[in-house]
């Protein structure tokens, strides 16, 4: 045998060979689980997808200051136009940097909340975080009305934990919070703006002055001549893109039911606004409140589109147990019936960057971790064609 480190791996009905140097799809799911269904997630070979439909759980816009008059609207980054991660990141001979020169059009990295994540410069080079552009959340609207944030999610933390990370670059590699993955405090960036991790997996962190997110791209990527990264998802506008509104602050933002929102914002001592919204045929309705009156604009966009049910064969309730969870030195397996147990063809352990560090065939009982940095980790088990996995912390 010449597989040092590879991996026969059974996704569906595909048998396919996995380098060492390949992300676990597992590790990437489980930075998106905590946002679903309004995330969903699927992967081949080669790609990580993720789908959405553009528009956080929190509120948006409040705390601009400078805005362009976008405002969000639903976006279809679903099937074909869904967002693409790789899955066996390259690092780069030389990392290409995230700066007013590269990347100006579209995300860098995707957040788990399925939000894109732009250079903090815009497209006219300017640091839209100190411009006033974006608002509280750290996002904005675009000029196809795309929501989309330019510096780190830092908040997402709070629903998906300190030590899960809060997206995943365009590169492949993650992006963590203010913490390490086994939960101490954030070493050292580089000039990169991460570092290689205990699981010799690099990863970015978030920070909350410039660079932000990612000072360069340390995995390779592809620029394409209108300087974004392909592939690419791509959001469709329904009406032109405005200018922006100097002195505008925008106060307030408010659902409208399930399609459509309302914008309140301050010029000139006076307090205006847009109330938008649109049906499932695609028509969009923009009226404009002024202090001169009020201005209707209708667009035929694009329908609704539905967020797919969610393939993803991990979230179904686990076939096996780990525990203890945390563990310290062993980390014991229990099946639900004696009949799975016979059926299992393998259990893996993986740690937070996605490198296998435990594999032997059939199902076994026990797996020692004592030699194992602290930190978190997947146990997955295949079964016929599907696998079960489940995150265990070694404390
Ligand atoms: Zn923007
Ligand atoms: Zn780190």
């Amino acid at each position: 045998m010449v597989s040092f480190s590879m991996l026969l791996y059974n996704f569906g009905k595909k048998q396919v060979f996995r380098a060492a140097g390949v992300t676990n799809p597992g590790f990437l799911d489980s930075a998106f689980a905590p946002f679903k269904p309004a995330v969903n997630t699927r992967w081949d070979n080669t790609w990580f997808y993720v789908e959405s439909k553009g528009l956080p759980d929190h509120s948006m816009m409040t705390g601009i200051t400078s805005w362009q008059q976008q405002v969000p609207i639903f976006h279809c980054y679903i099937g074909s136009n869904a967002w693409s991660i790789p899955l066996n990141p390259v690092k780069a001979a030389t990392p290409v940097p995230v700066n007013n020169k590269h990347f100006l059009r579209g995300a860098v990295a995707i957040a788990a909340n399925g939000i894109p994540i732009f250079n903090p410069y815009t497209n006219t080079g300017v640091d839209a975080y100190l411009d006033g552009q974006l608002d509280n959340w750290g996002g904005h609207s675009g000029r196809a009305d795309d929501y989309h944030y330019h510096i780190a999610p830092m908040f997402l933390e709070a629903k998906s934990g300190p030590v899960t990370p809060i997206g995943f670059a365009l590169d492949g590699y993650a992006i963590y919070g203010g913490k390490e993955p086994d939960g101490t405090a954030m070493k050292a960036l580089d000039a990169n703006h991460g570092h290689t991790g205990s699981d010799g997996r690099y990863h970015y962190h978030g920070t909350a002055a410039a660079p932000y997110m990612i000072g360069n791209m340390v995995g390779v990527v592809n620029e394409d001549t209108t300087l974004q990264i392909v592939p690419q998802a791509v959001a469709k506008g329904v009406r032109p893109a405005l200018t922006p509104l100097k002195g505008a602050t925008i106060t307030g933002f408010h659902p409208n039911g399930s399609n459509g929102y309302t914008l309140i914002y301050t010029l000139a001592g006076a307090t205006d606004s847009i109330v938008y919204s649109w049906d499932a045929s695609g028509k969009f309705v923009y009226d404009f409140y002024t202090p001169a009156g009020k201005n209707t604009q209708n667009y035929n966009g694009k329908a609704v589109c539905q967020m797919p049910s969610s393939t993803d064969k991990l979230s179904k309730p686990s076939l096996f147990q780990a525990f203890p969870n945390p563990a310290s030195d062993v980390i014991r397996l229990s099946m639900t019936t004696a009949s799975f147990q016979r059926a299992v063809s393998s259990v893996a352990l993986y740690n937070s960057g996605g490198a296998c560090v435990f594999r032997k065939a059939g199902f076994v009982s026990a797996i020692q971790v004592q030699h194992l940095p602290k930190g978190i980790y997947f146990v997955e088990l295949q079964k016929g064609e599907t696998r079960s996995v489940t995150k265990v912390v070694l404390k």
